[in-house]
């Protein structure tokens, strides 16, 4: 119950960036802006926007939510021909504003300004080797290392692009980064492809964005996706590309397609949407179940149960409301008394489940706290029968590139089999996808995707489960 466990502060996405460059100074703030609010489901805890204006950066980034950040006095302030902008929820770094980003930093040629969605896995041993040598870090980002990495190769090197490759040797983890320099916009996607970034163009001003979905709320045109290991370079001359060396086998996280991509987004050729319809109907045909209504867990369930309706022909309905005003400044009620916060949040509707067997599709179970009380909610609203249907396999692994659960002990699926699972949420039975269907459902893709919470196969080393950088 990814949507519900991130609202009670379990699971936490991770980021989405935006960028912009035109050479005419057109608004590119405010085209940042509203990119930044169509990104706004990868992270609610901070934002900011960073512009070049004839090379000097201006930014303005605070925690909340992008329309509670800027105004028109601030986007009017940040002239400039480039821009980036970044949403934030904190993976490797406190959630604090010094940790928002961009991220503004000086180096030779003058200053430079980076967003980053992703996390490192080797930050912390750069950052010490780093401090031994005399830096000193104004946060506990891991940005900051990527940061200075630049800055620090850029003293030895006449051109950015063997900087920045120099940089990328460096580097392990998943990163989608975009970056401003005193002349260009430049876009890198980890050599893994872990998490998305793709190129856009209005006229003559090139985007770039975590999603499609943010090129289509400021009218661009799809043009492609970064590739895996790609540097994308748009200045004066327009776009170049440097291709670094790619990992042999890509590994796209396939949680973009399961939880965190927003599914009017297109991410690698594959409809986000299509990948949640197709993952209920997989399901419904794995585990099908005698029933009279399908309901999906809003949000993150509401496409899977259509999928699954579709597909086993039981009725569609809407079974659980979701007050959207309950949002990330609501204050949770006192521990032993967490059930009327899922109240608060949640509210099951009696006239579609009363009397009814019913099946209840989520795209996954973290803790299964929240999954217990909702399945209460519906019995306690007349549900005759509770059958738990889940768009994903056993989330049993943590991760290391961008999801906020650091050890496997917080998660469910690691200590306890479906059945003991079932008990604890109280449903009358439960199924989840296979992993191998679940690799079925990005419809036409072309690439493989890394599955390591599910099956603990990660694409690189990843550190011991604690040894991240202080959260
Ligand atoms: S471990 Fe899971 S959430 Fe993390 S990148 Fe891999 S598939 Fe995505």
């Amino acid at each position: 119950m990814l949507e519900n466990e991130v609202r009670f502060g379990k699971l936490k996405e991770e980021c989405g960036v935006f960028g912009v460059y035109n050479k005419d100074r057109f608004d590119v703030a405010r085209l940042t802006y509203h990119g930044l609010y169509a990104l706004q489901h990868r992270g609610q805890e901070s934002a900011g926007i960073a512009v070049n204006d004839e090379g000097i950066i201006l930014q303005h980034k605070d925690m909340g939510l992008v329309p509670e950040i800027f105004n028109e006095v601030v986007l009017n302030h940040l002239k400039g021909k480039i821009a980036i902008g970044h949403v934030r929820y904190s993976t490797t770094g406190a959630s604090l504003r010094e940790n928002a980003q961009p991220m503004v930093v000086n180096y030779k040629n003058g200053q430079l300004a980076l967003g980053h969605n992703g996390n490192l896995v080797n930050a912390a041993e750069l950052r010490n080797r780093m401090e031994e040598n005399g830096a000193i870090f104004q946060t506990t980002s891991d940005t900051e290392v990527i940061a200075n990495l630049i800055s620090r190769y850029r003293i030895g090197s006449d051109n950015i692009e063997d900087t920045l490759k120099n940089m990328m040797k460096d580097i392990r983890g998943s990163y989608a980064l975009v970056i401003v320099t005193p002349k260009r916009l430049i876009g890198i996607r980890d050599p893994h492809g872990l998490r998305p970034l793709c190129i856009g163009l209005l006229e003559n001003t090139y985007i770039l964005a975590s999603e499609s979905c943010a090129l289509d709320s400021v009218g661009a045109e799809f043009v492609r996706d970064v590739n895996p290991g790609e540097i994308v370079l748009i200045g004066e001359g327009g776009l170049t590309s440097i291709q670094t060396e790619a990992s042999q086998q890509t590994s796209l996280c396939i949680f973009e397609f399961v939880y965190f991509a927003r599914p009017d987004s297109t991410i690698d050729g594959v409809s986000v949407y299509q990948a949640w319809i197709e993952a209920g109907r997989r399901l419904a045909r794995e585990h099908p179940a005698d029933a009279d209504v399908v309901i999906g867990a809003p949000d993150g369930g509401l496409n899977a149960a259509l999928g699954f309706s579709r597909e086993s022909g039981i009725p569609y309905g809407q079974g659980l409301l979701k007050n959207r005003y309950v949002g990330r400044t609501f204050i949770q009620p006192e521990q032993g008394k967490r059930e009327s916060g899922v109240r608060i949040k949640f509210n099951a509707m009696k006239s579609e489940v009363a009397g009814k067997r019913v099946v209840m599709v989520d795209d996954s179970i973290v803790r299964g706290t929240t999954t217990r009380r909702i399945v209460q909610m519906l019995k306690d609203a007349g549900a005759k029968e509770v059958h738990m249907r889940v768009s994903s396999p056993p989330y049993k692994y943590p991760c290391y590139f961008g999801i906020d659960i650091s050890s496997s002990s917080q998660l469910v699926a690691s200590k306890h089999s479906v059945e003991e699972i079932r008990k604890m949420i109280g449903a009358d039975s439960l199924g989840y996808l296979s992993l191998e269907e679940l690799l079925k459902t990005p419809v036409g893709s072309r690439c493989s995707f890394c599955t390591a919470c599910f099956n603990c196969c990660y694409p690189m080393e990843v550190p011991d489960e604690g040894d991240k950088l202080a959260e």
